[in-house]
């Protein structure tokens, strides 16, 4: 595990604000799969990046 969920830190964050520094998992950012590639910040709204690249 990389870098664990800023509120989760037995789950492996998926996700990166930038703007915060955080890194959140699929849990805090939606619970909708079918969605996982357009996923906002639950503090500041900006757009996320992924966590770990591919
Ligand atoms: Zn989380
Ligand atoms: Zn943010």
């Amino acid at each position: 595990m990389k870098h664990p969920c800023k509120y989760h830190p037995g789950t492996e964050a998926l996700w990166y604000c930038a703007y915060d520094g955080l890194y959140l998992c699929q849990q805090c950012v939606d619970g909708d799969e079918d969605h996982r590639m357009e996923a906002r910040c639950l503090l500041c709204n900006h757009d996320l990046l992924p966590a770990v690249q591919s």
